[in-house]
């Protein structure tokens, strides 16, 4: 199964790439990007000063720096406004065209944290469904992506993803 779901730190994550949730400014924030920037160390964010921003669902590569992983990804994810301002789509978008950026990149292995289901406030049991539907049907046509892995900060999440995989395999 090319696709992993585990409890873990994504920054030690000895990918090709590693994903970011990031916010607009790619100036660093809290939660994951605020710990993707931390262990990086301080060349991360002077590569991040030249790019930008990065609109919301779309993503920007930067190098890994002191990361175990090669590159990261960042895109930020939608802000969760009750689910009428596109937010699916949006979130989908963030999976898509990180990983698309990946290809572009030869990355074999990518892991993902869940985006916006932190401070974004997206609801996990929506969220989940989409990042990972959105992760095998990329998985289908990937040239270079082989290996996803969604890493889960926390056990409700990591039951979240687990949950939502079951289901999709039972269709
Ligand atoms: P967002 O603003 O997109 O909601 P957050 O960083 O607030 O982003 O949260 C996204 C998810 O990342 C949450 O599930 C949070 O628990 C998780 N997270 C926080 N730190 C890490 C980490 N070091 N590794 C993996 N996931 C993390």
């Amino acid at each position: 199964m090319p696709l992993h779901i585990e409890k873990g730190d994504i920054t030690t994550y000895p990918t090709d790439a590693i994903v970011n949730a990031a916010n607009r400014t790619l100036l660093g924030g809290g939660g994951v990007d605020g710990a993707i920037h931390r262990a990086a160390g301080p060349e991360l964010l002077e590569e991040c000063k030249t790019l930008g921003g990065c609109e919301t669902g779309e993503a920007k590569i930067t190098k890994g720096y002191r990361l175990p992983a090669k590159y990261v990804i960042h895109t930020p994810g939608p802000i969760w406004y009750g689910g009428t301002r596109g937010e699916a789509e949006r979130l989908c978008a963030s999976y898509y065209n990180s990983l698309r950026l990946a290809e572009e990149h030869d990355c074999a292995s990518v892991a993902f944290p869940s985006i916006s289901t932190g401070v974004y406030h997206f609801p996990l049991d929506l969220a989940a469904p989409i990042a990972l539907e959105t992760i095998l049907s990329f998985l289908e046509t990937a040239k270079c992506v082989r290996d996803v892995t969604m890493v889960c900060f926390d056990d409700k999440t990591l039951a979240a993803y687990e949950k939502a995989l079951q289901a999709l395999q039972g269709k």
